[in-house]
Formats: structure tokens, C-alpha cells, sequence
């Protein structure tokens, strides 16, 4: 049962003392209730306090988290129904499905190259999280095949998929020892799933066509033992698919427990491509914490894994890049330095166009708390003395002989006070866009 702030207040300590970040413990209470914050925070709880308080200050949703030999990936600890009221904690995993009718060969080699993706995106490397096995065949030593095959190829956390419990045994003895989901407790097998789960000391995956049946399973699993489960809504239509996901998360964000599991989604069941691709945007932006496509293509999963970084950066935090010097085309001691901030669309555009017309420069990065260039300046963050003091921290001038500094265009204001900063420096002023630079760098600098 939840408790409100002011029961959750009579627990704390009452001092005052401002060490969790609030001015009152009574406000601290008040976000401890909201789950804005962990009762961590506080050092001074008590233990007897701390047991008291435990259910009310786990997070709505259980975290969850699966293992492989390589990787593990969580979901769930989520804790707001929109990512501006805080942020999401985990992006949902996204998992690529194989099946055990499949031939060994054609397993291992879209495992493999799944296993294997990755792109860069504005300085991230995206990647695919899981590999979903199927036993399609109802053969336990077929399925115990697949997913050795599979394993053989990756060493990503694994998702084994059956509702047959002698099925699931096989598959699950095939990789012992690690924490793979168990995909597939329903009304009719819970029991024999219960069973494996706790042999495996693995997650549990609980399936149900209406919220009540999901929640009535998941109360009878705990009971008999088993903690961390996975919720798959089965719905038969996309709209039925959105909701249930929507309604899931809503009420566990109002402390229904029963529901406060990470949900998967099974956009690999549309055989469609294009309603693949739909549902897992769907099961992306509203709410599951692991989504299976059966599509593995790089125009496929970029897409989609764009839309997840996006959908799960934290919304007051710009992506960034790390403060430095920066060398593009290998840069000589005679080449230009520019400088530019470290939100990371703003390096990017610029690194990017030096990069493309393959003429050499040192690129100073300034420690803008993630703001682009113009932003940075109104808000005081991008001046001359930020400059200056980067330009000696990253040691630029021991780097170059004739030294040349470009200022973005758009902060040409800037330059007197850079001279009077940086003495014995060239300071000039670059083009507004980026786009111009490689022309600015072949005509002016030349
Ligand atoms: S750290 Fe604990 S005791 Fe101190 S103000 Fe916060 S809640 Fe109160």
C-alpha cells in the first residue's frame, strides 16, 4: 500500500539538515512519495524506518534485468507516464527473434549479423540488445538446438520463447547459468513455468489478453515465489496493443502492483514488415521495456533504434560531447584552430564539414553545459574568457606555430575581448553556418 508524504514524513528523521538536496524533510517526503526521488538519498533513515518504507519507495516498476555471456540489459524503474515530468531510465530493449524451425545455418548467420550491427548516430553507437528464440517446432531438442546455434553466434542476452514447459526446460538448460527471460507463463502453465523460473533464477515472461488475467497471473506467481516477471499484453489489434500498454503503465505508476512489471511487445508477430515496423514504434514510444521484431535489416532497426534514443534522452540534458581539442584530417602545427561547443548537434555539423572537405584543423571543443553555439553565448556560457581558458587547459598553443583562431560567425562580437584573452593569437571570425566552412578554410585561410 502506498503511504502518503506526511505518513512517510512521521519516518524521517525531521532534522532538516538539507543533506538529500531539499530544504525540509517534509519536502523530501512529499517527492519520496512521488517517486522522484530513492529514500537513499536520505542517510539518516533508520533501519526499522527503511523496512517500513521499502514498499512505498520501490520504484512503480519492477526492474528487470537479463543477462548474456557479454551483455545485460534492464527495463522497467520507470516512474512518469511523460519523459518531461523527469525522464525514462531505460531504453526497451530490442530484440531480434530467430526460430527453432528455422536451419541452424540460417540462425546463426541473422543472429551473427545481428549480434555484429552497429551505427554511429551524433556520436552514439546504437545497437540491437537481445535475440528472441522461438520453439515453433514443440520439439525440446530442437529448441535446445536454436538456441545453442544462437548462442554459438552472440553473446547477447537471450529471450526463450515457448509455452510448452518441457520445451522451455531444453532451451533454458542450453544456457545454463545465465539469466535469459522465460517467455511464456500463462493460466494454463504458470505453475510448471513457476517451477523453472526458480530452478533458473531467471525472469519470468507472464502472457494475458485482458489487464485482469495479467494481473491476476502475476499475483499467483509471486506468491508461489517468483519476483521479477515481464508482462506480454496479447491483444489481436494495434489500437487494443496501445492501450494496454498505456493502461498498464498507468496504473502501475498509481502503485497498482500487480502491473508493475515491464511489459514486451511482440511486433515480430504482425508478419508484416511495415506493420512490424509500426507496432515496434508504437511499443517504443508508449511503454514496453523489451520489443521483438523478426525483421533484421540495417534500414529496418535504424529507424527504430533512432527513435528510441530519442524517445529515452533525458529531455534536460542536450547530448553532449566531451570537452577537448579535436583533430580532423591530421592536423600540422601550421593549421587553423577553430572552436565551437559541446552540444553534440553543434560538433558534429562541425566536425562533420571539416572532416568532408578533407582540409586539416584543430577543433576546441568549450565545456557549454551541452548549449549550441548561440544559446551558449546569450546564456553566458560561450565567451571569451571560456574560450581562452580552454584554449590553455587543452594546451592549444603548444600544438601550433602560427596561431589562428576561428570564431564561430554568429559570436563575432567576441573577437577584441579573445585578443585581449589569448595575446599573440590571430583571431578571426568564421562563417555563421557550417555548411560554409569548408569554403572559409579553402578561400580566407588558404
Ligand atoms: S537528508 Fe534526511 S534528515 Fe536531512 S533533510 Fe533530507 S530527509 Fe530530512
Amino acid at each position: 500500500m502506498a503511504l502518503s508524504g506526511i505518513q512517510i514524513y512521521k519516518m524521517l528523521p525531521q532534522t532538516n539538515c538539507k543533506e538529500c538536496g531539499f530544504p525540509t524533510c517534509l519536502a523530501f517526503s512529499m517527492k519520496l512519495a512521488a517517486k522522484q526521488v530513492e529514500l537513499d538519498d536520505c542517510p539518516y533513515v533508520t533501519e526499522e524506518s527503511k523496512e517500513q518504507l521499502a514498499e512505498s519507495s520501490a520504484p512503480p516498476i519492477r526492474l528487470v534485468t537479463l543477462a548474456g555471456p557479454d551483455r545485460e540489459t534492464a527495463a522497467g524503474n520507470e516512474v512518469v507516464l511523460f519523459r518531461h515530468e523527469k525522464k525514462f531510465f531505460n531504453r526497451p530493449g530490442v530484440f531480434v527473434r530467430v526460430v527453432d524451425t528455422e536451419d541452424t545455418a540460417a540462425i546463426t548467420e541473422k543472429v551473427a549479423a545481428a549480434s555484429a550491427y552497429t551505427v554511429d548516430y551524433v556520436g552514439i553507437d546504437l545497437n540491437l540488445d537481445g535475440i528472441a528464440v522461438e520453439g515453433a517446432s514443440g520439439d525440446p531438442a530442437a529448441f535446445a538446438a536454436a538456441v545453442g546455434a544462437a548462442r554459438e553466434a552472440t553473446g547477447l542476452p537471450f529471450m526463450l520463447v515457448s509455452d510448452d514447459p518441457a520445451v522451455m526446460e531444453a532451451g533454458w538448460k542450453a544456457v545454463e547459468g545465465e539469466k535469459p527471460l522465460l517467455m511464456g507463463a500463462n493460466s494454463s502453465n504458470w505453475e510448471a513455468m513457476v517451477d523453472l523460473a526458480k530452478q533458473a533464477e531467471a525472469p519470468l515472461g507472464v502472457v494475458g489478453e485482458t489487464l485482469e488475467e495479467l494481473a491476476e497471473l502475476t499475483q499467483k506467481i509471486q506468491e508461489a515465489g517468483v519476483e521479477d516477471m515481464v508482462l506480454q499484453p496479447a491483444p489481436t489489434a494495434m489500437g487494443a496493443s496501445l492501450a494496454m500498454q498505456t493502461q498498464i503503465r498507468r496504473l502501475a505508476l498509481k502503485n497498482f502492483r500487480p502491473l508493475g512489471y515491464p511489459t514486451v511487445a511482440f511486433a515480430s508477430d504482425s508478419g508484416d514488415p511495415a506493420k512490424e515496423a509500426t507496432l515496434a514504434a508504437h511499443a517504443i514510444c508508449k511503454y514496453a521495456g523489451f520489443v521483438v521484431v523478426d525483421s533484421f535489416a540495417p534500414e529496418f532497426v535504424y529507424p527504430i533504434l533512432v527513435l528510441r534514443e530519442n524517445i529515452y534522452t533525458d529531455p534536460q540534458k542536450p547530448i553532449q560531447v566531451l570537452p577537448a581539442v579535436y583533430e580532423i584530417n591530421d592536423p600540422k602545427p601550421s593549421d587553423p584552430v577553430l572552436v565551437t561547443t559541446n552540444f553534440s548537434i553543434t560538433y558534429f555539423s562541425v566536425a562533420n564539414e571539416v572532416e568532408g572537405s578533407g582540409l586539416p584543423a584543430w577543433l576546441v571543443v568549450t565545456d557549454a553545459e551541452g548549449m549550441s553555439v548561440l544559446t551558449a553565448w546569450a546564456a553566458g556560457k560561450f565567451d571569451a574568457e571560456v574560450i581562452a581558458k580552454a584554449v590553455k587547459e587543452f594546451g592549444v598553443g603548444d600544438k601550433v606555430e602560427k596561431k589562428v583562431i576561428v570564431l564561430p560567425g554568429h559570436t563575432a562580437v567576441l573577437s577584441g575581448e579573445l585578443e585581449e584573452e589569448l595575446p599573440g593569437w590571430d583571431v578571426k571570425v568564421g562563417p555563421r553556418e557550417a555548411v560554409d566552412l569548408p569554403g572559409y578554410l579553402k578561400t580566407v585561410l588558404a
